[in-house]
């Protein structure tokens, strides 16, 4: 789950990150009384689940209350990388001598936690990353002590050269590393971390992603959740209790299974295909989940046709062949359908299927092979 930049700027502030005030408003009117409220020089952001806001004019500098006003009514309502702003963040404008980068994620690939600083950061941190990626220090802690206070300072060490500067950095690397355990987060990121002329540190900007399977041991964080800036898809799925990451290809896939989805999308990239999503339908499927994975799936524009690749171990040919049916009368289905079924109530699960006039086949490959051609017709 991401958070907004308001919400991950509540939860620095409350590790004792030095972050400038801030309120939200969804109407121009609002941001102009916070903007008066705030003493006039204000940053109007947009609150988005994306990053680059600052590149799409989603963050406009307002010299007073009434220029605040109008950055609002032109940032509400704007469309940065499909999502819509629905609400924007007042907040002082700061004075920036430099901007930095601070991050940290959950690293697979090392099985711990992965710092990453930069004196370089700003908009340009991806730009940075690939042309010049030794401006980029990285440090991987040892997860039985966490990120010991020596770490910090080696951290904040390769961001400046003022003794100062680096002991209000390597105590803001410590706090953000105690407020990304204790939120359970997958990320967490300022940028930039800015100096000002008067000499301080402080956070401009805040980024944090949750795991979801933490949200049920820290409600506060599951609190901040904000249906309407997700995947319409995605929110969807949960509430059907559905596995569901929307991808970019054009092959749909229900899949029983995670792994068996996974080596779906696999074998689908063998037969040179892309698969649009992740979808696993759960282990023991009933006709209502198989509606609601095709409303779904078939939502997506991209979809040229539907893969159902199902194992039948605990989960039932014939009530997935049920919830295909079943799912063919109550929705408009414009794309083809290709179906693997095996495993438990198999030969009732084709009966079904072929009363109702389609067929199954039995072999992964051939499934596959099939939705990939009708995908990319040549
Ligand atoms: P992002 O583009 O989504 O990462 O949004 P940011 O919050 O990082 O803002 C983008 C850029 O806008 C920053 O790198 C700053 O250069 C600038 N900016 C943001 N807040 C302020 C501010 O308070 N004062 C000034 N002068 N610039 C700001
Ligand atoms: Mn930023």
């Amino acid at each position: 789950m991401n958070i907004h930049e308001y919400q991950a700027k509540e939860v620095f502030r409350n590790a004792g990150i030095p972050v400038p005030p801030g309120e939200v408003a969804e109407t121009p009117e609002a941001a102009e009384a916070i903007a008066q409220k705030l003493g006039g020089r204000v940053v109007v952001k947009a609150q988005v689940h994306s990053g680059g806001r600052g590149k799409a004019g989603g963050v406009k500098l307002a010299s007073d209350a009434h220029e605040a006003r109008e950055h609002a009514e032109a940032i509400l309502g704007m469309d940065i990388k499909g999502l819509t702003v629905e609400t924007v963040l007042i907040t002082p404008a700061e004075e920036i001598d430099t901007e930095a980068y601070v991050g940290c994620l959950v690293d697979r690939a090392a099985q711990s936690v992965t710092f990453m600083v930069s004196s370089e950061g700003g908009v340009d941190i991806e730009e940075v990353a690939h042309s010049n990626p030794d401006a980029i220090k990285k440090l991987t802690i040892d997860p039985r002590y966490g990120l010991l206070p020596h770490e910090a300072y080696w951290l904040a060490a390769a961001l400046y050269d003022d003794p100062s500067l680096v002991k209000q950095a390597a105590k803001i690397i410590g706090q953000l590393s105690k407020a990304f355990s204790a939120a359970g987060a997958s990320m967490a990121e300022i940028n930039p971390l800015i100096t000002t002329p008067a000499g301080d540190v402080k956070a401009i900007d805040a980024k944090m992603s949750v795991d979801d399977n933490e949200l049920f041991r820290k409600p506060d964080i599951a609190a901040y959740r904000d249906l309407s800036a997700e995947p319409q898809s995605e929110t969807k799925a949960r509430e059907a209790d559905l596995s569901y990451v929307k991808l970019d290809g054009n092959v749909g896939c229900c899949v029983n299974g995670a792994g068996l989805a996974m080596a779906t999308m696999d074998l689908v990239k063998y037969y040179g295909g892309e698969p649009a999503n992740f979808l696993d339908i759960g282990g023991s499927s009933n006709p209502d989940k198989v509606v609601a994975a095709l409303e779904i799936i078939t939502s997506d524009p991209n979809v040229k046709v539907i893969l159902f690749n199902i194992f039948g171990g605990i989960t039932r040919c014939d009530d997935v062949a049920n919830g295909i049916v079943e799912a063919m009368k109550r929705i408009d289905i414009k794309v083809p359908l290709v179906i693997r079924l095996t495993g438990t109530n198999e030969e009732e699960g084709v009966a079904i299927l072929e009363g109702a006039g389609m067929s199954a086949a039995t072999s992964m490959d051939e499934v596959v092979e099939r939705a990939v051609a009708l995908a990319n017709p040549a």
